[in-house]
């Protein structure tokens, strides 16, 4: 136990160092030319990218970004935010240490001052203004690499669970998600206007909404958000409005916490409660995320989220998939077995701490 914990210990001490071996020798390392980004509030800076030719991933996985002018030999992980079927590549990058911090300096300073009222991607879009694309610092990626979320696809029903910044594998997921639900509906339509004759297979994009679709299971997903900070729904806002707008046969539901609130029913949350409802119910967008998804208070209910699964989906197999810090891993793996165990509903708990 203690060797396995002085183990860990070293591999985080030296992890740095063993990315920079590993990328100095072994990898293939792809540099973007067309870069845009963003800086949010909450310190996220977004790096939105143009796809490099021949780069093809699954939602879920990750890359490692370098920035020379950052630190020329330094790789770090980051999971993938857009999603296959996307035209474009893009990270969500918390500012937590040395290495993240000076990236966003070194964006900060190459684009202009963010201004009042202005979105996160207008506010540091250095592709307009005064700063030309060039200006900005190099990157390179070097991916993608496997993680436990990839394999939400075989799964009809799935619970995804993201933990402040660890939401990011799970944007990628619905916004996948979204795609699919897209290419199954226009199948539907072509298959009534060819008489019945599905996907044949005789157009370009028919085959490639079969290739999209193959081994595509999922049918319904329950998606938690739990953030401290009201500002980070600033981070994801374009794919929440996007999933709240057009999935039209509410196959995926969408629940974002706000911890820093107090919880729901406490009178010190009662008048925000009031005035959240009021709006949302006049102009559809909630007031405490900004978007069109109605948030919560505190922290979810994880027994009940379980057990309204359960409920909603008899004998079904659902992949759990949490992506967070250590501290919820117990829990959720617990209700898994706990829920596994005592109804006939079965779930696959799969996990990725950062
Ligand atoms: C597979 C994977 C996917 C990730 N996806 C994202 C993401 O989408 N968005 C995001 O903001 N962050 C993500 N991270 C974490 C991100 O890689 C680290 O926050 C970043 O490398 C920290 O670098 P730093 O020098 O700024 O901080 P450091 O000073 O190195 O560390 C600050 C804190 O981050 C932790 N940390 C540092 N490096 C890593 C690492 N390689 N893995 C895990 N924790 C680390 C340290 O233990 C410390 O607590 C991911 C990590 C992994 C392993």
């Amino acid at each position: 136990m203690v060797r396995s914990k002085l183990l860990l210990a070293n591999l985080r001490k030296y992890g740095k160092f063993i990315n920079i071996y590993i990328h100095m020798h072994m990898s293939h390392h792809i540099f973007i030319p067309n870069l845009k980004v963003a800086i949010y509030p909450g310190n996220v800076l977004t790096l939105n990218m143009s796809k490099p030719q021949g780069f093809t991933y699954k939602s879920g996985q990750y890359m490692f970004v370098n920035c020379a002018a950052v630190s020329p030999f330094e790789w770090h992980p980051f999971s993938i935010t857009s999603a296959p079927g996307d035209n474009y590549l893009s990270v969500h990058i918390k500012i937590v240490g040395d290495w993240t911090r000076n990236l966003k300096t070194k964006f900060s300073e190459a684009c202009r001052a963010p201004l009042n009222g202005q979105s996160g991607l207008l506010r540091a879009g250095c592709t307009e203004g005064d700063n030309s694309p060039s200006a900005l610092p190099k990157v390179m990626v070097d991916g993608p690499y496997g993680a436990p979320a990839q394999g939400y696809r075989q799964y009809e029903v799935v619970l995804l669970v993201g933990l402040g910044i660890g939401a990011t594998p799970m944007i990628s997921i619905l916004k996948d998600m979204m795609n699919n639900f897209k290419a199954m509906e226009e199948e539907e339509w072509d298959a009534i206007e060819e008489g019945g004759r599905v996907g044949d297979g005789k157009s370009t994009s028919a085959h490639q909404k079969k290739a999209r679709l193959n081994g595509f299971k999922t049918r319904r997903a329950y998606f938690y958000w739990v953030t401290r900070e009201q500002s980070s729904f600033d981070w994801f806002k374009g794919v929440m409005n996007e999933v709240a707008e057009e999935d039209h046969r509410e196959m995926i539901e969408l629940h974002s916490y706000c911890t820093s609130v107090y919880e729901e029913g406490d009178a010190r949350s009662a008048l925000i409660a009031m005035l959240q409802s009021i709006n949302h119910a006049k102009n559809g967008i909630d007031i405490v995320s900004g978007t069109r998804v109605m948030s919560h208070f505190a922290k979810p209910n994880w027994r009940s989220v379980y057990k309204r699964i359960a409920l909603n989906h008899p004998k079904a197999r659902v992949g759990v998939f949490y992506c967070g810090p250590a501290a919820l891993t117990k829990e959720l793996r617990q209700l898994s077995l706990d829920f596994s165990h005592n109804t006939s509903t079965k779930y696959d708990f799969h996990k990725e701490n950062f």
